[in-house]
């Protein structure tokens, strides 16, 4: 199978029980990543988003989501009926089931992932990855949205998620970056500062202080 084919695996939803043809991703060429990690893809923008949406799969039927891969997903009865509800009440999926735009996996995923108890920073991953792929074909209303949600749930994470080393470090970049893509250019500065106090000079996040130097600087001149 060629790189970037997705594979089409038979799956079956563990909420409403439908089966179905999901494209789970294979693995991609990336050509290194924007500031905001976003990877950069070799080919047509849309090519790319398509490859980054295949990171959760959908229930055409339910719309439930997950990054995980269904079989590996085990729900008690309680979950299953507080997905069901939450998915028949978001008012995003109300509007947009129907019209599937290329975000809407991630957002079905975050609806769910809230039910499902998973981290903050899961939950800011799925939103950052939304973005992503909005950006990608041009969305842009929706990719500030999705950024302002993902930074939320960063920041939540900061605090309640007990998070070290790398993870920590990258965590408090991206909220300064997230910060900085949506025009609050101080806030991004005081963020970049936190993130660098977090690497400590440690060699396996060199790349990582390089990247808070650069957007530092633009952050400076764009706050002038
Ligand atoms: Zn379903």
């Amino acid at each position: 199978m060629p790189v970037g084919e997705p594979s089409r695996p038979y799956v079956v939803c563990p909420v409403c029980g439908h089966g179905f043809r999901a494209a789970y991703a294979s693995s991609y060429v990336t050509v290194g990543r924007e500031a905001d990690l976003c990877p950069k893809i070799p080919g047509r923008p849309s090519d790319g988003a398509r490859l980054i949406r295949s990171a959760v799969t959908m229930c055409p039927m339910c719309s439930f989501a997950a990054g995980e891969a269904f079989d590996d997903l085990d729900l008690t009865f309680d979950e299953r009926y507080g997905i069901e509800e939450r998915l028949r009440e978001d008012g995003l999926l109300k509007v947009f089931r129907k019209g599937q735009p290329p975000w809407l996996g991630f957002h079905a995923a975050e609806v769910c992932g809230k039910e499902r108890n998973l981290k903050s920073r899961e939950l800011g991953d799925l939103c950052l990855r939304a973005s992503w792929v909005c950006r990608k074909e041009k969305e842009r209303p929706f990719e500030s949205t999705f950024q302002l949600r993902a930074m939320r749930h960063f920041m939540r994470s900061l605090q309640e998620d007990d998070l070290i080393g790398r993870e920590l470090s990258v965590t408090t970049y991206l909220v300064g970056e997230l910060n900085r893509r949506l025009g609050n250019h101080r806030e991004a500065l005081n963020w970049y500062v936190n993130a660098g106090r977090t690497t400590e000079g440690d060699p396996r996040v060199a790349w990582l202080d390089r990247l808070i130097d650069r957007q530092s600087k633009l952050a400076r001149e764009q706050a002038a």
